[in-house]
């Protein structure tokens, strides 16, 4: 089998690479093993724009809203869901410093922060004592439906192989990649945490997150926007809620703990005023780095080598965009942003 690219991975970054490929008429197979607690499998899609307890604007935010809004919909009409959703988010002031931090960071930030003037609407669902602010907008990406959506449509194209994708049976040069039976002109890795431990991509500055969620049911809690109190609640189905999470730099495995839903359970019995019932805990490791900016392009030493990935607790806003660069990189030879290319990690990258 000929393709022009064997793309390594169906999480977000996966799938918006082999989106942006499909809709410039190229050929392609992905490869995608769908572990369940893959990064995104166990993400809950939201979109902050702004972020840390500063409330400053994230990297790129404007730019990048303006490209992913109108994207995530046209991908929506075509699987025939509703990919994204704009919800505001009820940012519970934890202290009465915090109220005030959040006070002066709206005169600053008038587009995204507000003051709501009634400060108790909230008060027969939740318990808070310092009244809360509002960011708008952000988003919830229907990532439930997309992955899988976008799988079918994969699968009907015979474009998906799903199976575990083995390093020793890859063979590259300079005019392409072969794997078992398929030849391509380019491999391009979007395995998020594989690429860690990826011999072409280990020496890049991963720093891998471990983050866990709790989800719960419950049918008085408004669908309406995403809550957050130390942690984010928000609604992904009806009556379903997901709520996270934690941020570990050091972590002896992947799996679930105990101590993360026991604190988790003890903080939902504080905040919440609802009655809602614990369905499932879940735990994921994030593919972060260090400098928190992505990993595009292509390795400096094997030129039918690339990636897309580097995007730790953003996939959802990062990847439609930087996916779009390196298919048009691909398609056009234009430039990829040089924050984002792994070209500025040459000298390790060849080391
Ligand atoms: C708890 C948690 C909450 C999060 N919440 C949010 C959020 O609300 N908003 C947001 O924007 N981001 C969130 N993130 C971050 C987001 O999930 C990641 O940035 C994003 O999912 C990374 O996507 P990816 O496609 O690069 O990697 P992944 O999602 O890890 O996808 C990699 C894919 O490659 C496949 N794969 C890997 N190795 C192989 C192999 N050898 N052979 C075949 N297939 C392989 C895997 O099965 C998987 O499908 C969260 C992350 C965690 C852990």
């Amino acid at each position: 089998m000929q393709v022009e690219f064997l793309i390594i991975g169906q999480g977000i970054s996966g799938t918006w690479l082999s989106y942006y490929l499909q809709k410039a008429n190229k050929s392609f197979i992905v490869i995608d093993n769908e572990q369940p607690n893959s990064a995104s499998r166990v993400a809950a899609g939201i979109i902050n724009p702004v972020t840390g307890r500063r409330i400053v604007k994230t990297w790129m935010i404007e730019e990048l809203l303006s490209f992913l809004v109108p994207a995530y919909k046209e991908f929506g009409n075509e699987l025939g869901i509703n990919a994204i959703e704009q919800k505001s988010l009820i940012d519970f002031h934890p202290t009465p410093q915090m109220k005030i931090a959040f006070d002066e960071r709206v005169k600053e930030n008038a587009d995204l922060l507000f003051n709501p003037k009634d400060q108790w609407q909230y008060q027969n669902t939740f318990n808070y004592d310092f009244g809360f602010g509002e960011v708008n907008p952000c988003y919830v990406v229907n990532l439930k439906e997309i992955l899988p959506g976008w799988r079918k449509k994969l699968l009907s194209n015979n474009q998906l192989l799903e199976e575990n994708f083995e390093f020793e049976e890859l063979n590259h040069s300079n005019s392409g990649v072969i794997y078992k039976n398929i030849k391509a002109e380019k491999i391009i890795f979007c395995d998020g945490i594989g690429s860690s431990k990826n011999p072409f991509f280990k020496n890049l500055p991963f720093a891998l997150n471990k983050g866990e969620v709790i989800f719960i049911e419950s049918a008085d809690i408004p669908s309406t926007h995403i809550f957050k109190k130390g942690m984010m609640l928000t609604s992904i189905e009806k009556d379903l809620y997901w709520i996270g999470s934690n941020y570990l730099w050091e972590f002896p495995d992947d799996h679930p703990t105990e101590q993360f839903r026991n604190q988790t359970e003890l903080l939902l019995k504080k905040w919440l005023k609802v009655p809602f019932k614990i369905m499932d805990h879940k735990a994921s490791v994030r593919p972060a780095n260090i400098e928190r900016r992505p990993f595009v392009g292509f390795h400096p030493a094997y030129k039918n080598v690339g990636i897309l990935n580097g995007m730790g607790t953003k996939g959802c806003s990062l990847a439609p965009y930087f996916a779009k660069q390196l298919a048009d990189h691909l398609v056009y030879t234009k430039e990829i942003l040089s924050e984002a290319d792994i070209k500025r990690f040459t000298k390790i990258l060849t080391r």
